[in-house]
């Protein structure tokens, strides 16, 4: 009886994604196994993301109900803001992304994909160590970058021009900074033997995690208002990042930089400068 149990289990956990999966295979097959899908999904998510928070932006200084939602109201973002970040995003996509993108194109054989998708708990469970591996990756890079006085002028300082946080500032990176988060995004899903469409997940939600990071609103539905304990750092904890560079290094959680002194909650008036 519990070995049927068991079986039943099994089967409906497997089933939850598995008309997802299927129609994915049957409609985009021949795209989805396409060496630069990935590259791809992570661009446009990216694009859809920063102009949907750039509208917000332009909208905000004459519309109270978005602007109260930002963390720093009395201080909107310009046109020369976009337009600066703007060009260094495009710059970084045209000059590093692209390149790589097509490099990819040519040199890597198509995925294969499985008939089977992930069971939601392996999904769950992926996208979960994903998050933690490059959580844990992320903030040894910029606890380096920011001690070490050549790495920070090299290489991350350019991300620090700005002390307030709004979405454009989330890609305005040296070349570098872009190589090594595009790479943990790639290799930890490998890492940890992920079925694709977790690997896909897990790039969609990253790019997500470090838009809102940056976005500069703190809306009901943000991570940090989501996830309890103060274990998600959140918009407020990295523009906190922005303005006393010596806190809030992870780019998740809040435990290693609990465990490295560096955690700062910022103060509860939103508008700190
Ligand atoms: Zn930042
Ligand atoms: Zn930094």
């Amino acid at each position: 009886m519990l070995d049927e149990n068991n079986v039943t289990d099994s089967q409906s956990q497997s089933l939850v994604l598995q008309p997802l999966w299927d129609y994915l295979l049957q409609n985009h097959h021949d795209f989805l196994r396409s060496p630069p899908f990935p590259a791809i999904l992570s661009v446009t998510t990216y694009f859809i993301l920063v102009g949907f928070y750039t509208v917000l932006d332009l909208l905000a200084p004459t519309w109270p109900c978005i602007n109260r939602y930002r963390l720093h109201p009395d201080r909107p973002v310009t046109w020369p803001n976009i337009w600066t970040t703007l060009g260094v995003t495009v710059y970084n996509h045209v000059f590093y992304i692209f390149p790589a993108t097509v490099a990819q194109w040519l040199w890597r054989p198509p995925t294969l994909l499985p008939r089977e998708a992930p069971t939601f708990l392996s999904f769950v469970l992926g996208i979960l160590g994903c998050m933690v591996l490059f959580d844990f990756q992320y903030y040894l890079w910029h606890l380096l970058h920011h001690h070490i006085p050549w790495l920070y002028r090299t290489f991350h300082a350019i991300h620090h021009q700005y002390n307030q946080t709004f979405s454009l500032v989330t890609q305005y990176l040296s070349g570098w900074e872009l190589f090594s988060v595009g790479f943990w995004t790639t290799v930890d899903p490998i890492l940890l033997q992920c079925h694709c469409l977790t690997a896909w997940s897990f790039m969609v939600f990253n790019v997500y995690i470090s838009v809102e990071q940056h976005c500069g609103y703190v809306f009901p539905w943000a991570m940090h208002n989501l996830v309890p304990f103060g274990l998600w750092g959140g918009a407020p904890k990295h523009d906190a990042h922005h303005q006393r560079p010596g806190t809030n290094f992870a780019p998740y959680f809040s435990h290693w930089d609990w465990l490295g002194g560096t955690h700062m909650v910022p103060s509860p008036s939103k508008s700190s400068v």
